[in-house]
């Protein structure tokens, strides 16, 4: 592998960055603070012809590729050690067509841009719960957020994508010109090309929505989770939720007796009729005696944004990973209440993401998503402040996960997927009957695995 500092730019239009540039340290830094890798090469790209430009330079340098949207992904994929990174962060541009319900964003862009275009049009696409995660990793991947009940999952909403592949070549993918390159797109991980436009569906949406936050106390934590479980087996597909057990925030809204002390939240958004929500809700705000109640009707743009004070970007340590539930019977809650007693930072949760809804409905083989038949996935968030704690949080989060798996399906949610570490074996229990599909468009569209990453089906 050459590692030659390019001495000139090869983007037409672009920047390129490298380890003699001062702004190199910026541009390699991602939203985890944990990660510190040392790309070869950092192409910054402002439109497809830099992107092919960018990708050329790489075959002819042979340096494996990284592509980075939103620079979110918790393992650093997005700057891998030694990689040319085609770099979209200046490609943020978002398009609505209001009349046909349709969505345009370009590679780089990140949620909140997409969010505050089309809801100018009362208009959402099912995007995640966190504003700055970037479309393009978060929509390859899934994408599960407060929408995802009501009209599924980023990826079964993606109707049309423009690509570079490996190739250089420039490929639309859509229902109608290369159907299965679409399929590859709903959910299979990337690796097919690099993404410069996507194009959604989207609904009709507020501009408010209700939003059920309830604390409650650790005493009551078992009691909570059965009340949640219950109300699940009936809740309204309007409605997405979580029940996170964790430990609470040093926020005026809670009480300081219980700040940094266990407690499980719920917290749901529903995007239907205000009337019916109330009722639709009442189970969650009616149980117990909470600690704290900040439900509220609000705008959808503002619960977009619900969670970004709570992940500041570059400082915080951050390793997160998931497994689907089966259930959440008696003994999975006790197993769940003991972990967060054994959890060594108070920044870190426990994500019980409710699941079915329209997400459910989709088939297996509908989309490389592949099953969705579970009922909860939960998500494991180690996030935690000094990097001597690295080895304390990181084992808590795989302890979780190893405790857990008796309760899973096996499968875990790529877009949480700690450092990949366990390899071939999780991803083809994730997309089970899909995997060899995949592995057939991996092959067709990146034969000499150009974007070589442990997120993706090899080639
Ligand atoms: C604070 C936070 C909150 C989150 N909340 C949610 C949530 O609510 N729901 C949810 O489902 N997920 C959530 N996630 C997970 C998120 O979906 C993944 O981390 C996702 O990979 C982020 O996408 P990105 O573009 O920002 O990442 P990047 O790190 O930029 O990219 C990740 C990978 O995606 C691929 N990729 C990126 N851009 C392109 C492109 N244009 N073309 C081709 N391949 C590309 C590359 O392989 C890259 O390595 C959250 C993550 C964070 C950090």
């Amino acid at each position: 592998m050459s590692t030659t500092v390019p001495t000139a730019s090869f983007l037409p239009n672009g920047r390129v960055i490298t380890s003699e540039d001062t702004g190199y340290d910026s541009a390699r830094a991602v939203w985890n603070g944990m990660i510190d890798q040392r790309p070869a090469v950092i192409a910054r790209c402002t439109d497809a012809e830099d992107v092919a430009a960018a990708l050329a330079y790489a075959r002819t340098q042979s340096l494996p590729v990284s592509v980075r949207g939103g620079g979110h992904n918790v393992s650093g994929t997005a700057v891998r050690e030694g990689s040319l990174v085609v770099d979209l962060s200046p490609m943020r541009s978002v398009e609505v067509d209001a009349g046909r319900r349709r969505v345009r964003a370009a590679g780089g862009a990140i949620l909140g841009d997409v969010d505050r275009a089309s809801q100018a049009h009362g208009l959402a696409t099912p995007f995640g719960v966190y504003s700055q995660t970037g479309v393009a990793g978060l929509t390859l991947g899934g994408g599960l957020g407060w929408l995802r009940r009501a009209y599924g999952a980023s990826c079964d909403n993606l109707v049309a994508a423009d690509l570079v592949t490996a190739s250089g070549e420039r490929v639309r993918a859509s229902e109608t010109e290369n159907p299965e390159l679409l399929w590859g797109l709903r959910g299979g991980g990337g690796g097919l090309g690099v993404v410069t436009s996507f194009e959604f569906r989207a609904y009709p949406v507020g501009p408010d929505v209700t939003l059920a936050l309830v604390f409650h106390p650790w005493k009551d934590a078992a009691d909570a989770l059965r009340n949640y479980r219950e109300w699940n087996e009936s809740a309204s597909d309007d409605v997405s939720s979580f029940a996170v057990v964790w430990h609470a925030p040093a926020i005026d809204d809670i009480p300081v007796e219980y700040h940094h002390q266990p407690v499980v939240t719920y917290a749901a958004v529903h995007s239907g009729d205000p009337a019916e929500a109330r009722a639709d809700l009442a189970p969650l705000r009616d149980f117990g005696t909470p600690i704290a109640d900040l439900s509220d009707v609000t705008s959808y743009v503002e619960v977009q944004k619900l969670f970004d004070e709570d992940y500041p970007a570059h400082v915080m340590r951050y390793y997160w990973t998931s497994v689907y539930l089966t259930g959440l019977d008696d003994e999975a809650i006790d197993t769940l209440r003991e972990l967060n007693e054994a959890c060594p930072s108070h920044h870190s949760t426990l994500d019980i993401w409710q699941l079915g809804g329209a997400f459910a409905r989709v088939g297996a083989d509908e989309t490389a998503f592949g099953d969705r038949s579970a009922p909860y996935l939960l998500g494991v968030e180690a996030n935690w402040e000094d990097a001597a704690d690295d080895e304390a949080n990181i084992a808590w989060a795989r302890k979780v996960r190893q405790a857990m798996e008796r309760f899973s399906t096996g499968a875990e949610y790529l877009n949480f997927p700690g450092f990949y570490e366990s390899g071939e074996r999780t991803l083809r229990t994730t997309f089970g009957g899909n995997y060899d599909r995949l592995a057939a468009l991996r092959k067709a569209y990146d034969p000499t695995g150009l974007f070589d990453s442990a997120a993706h089906i090899p080639a």
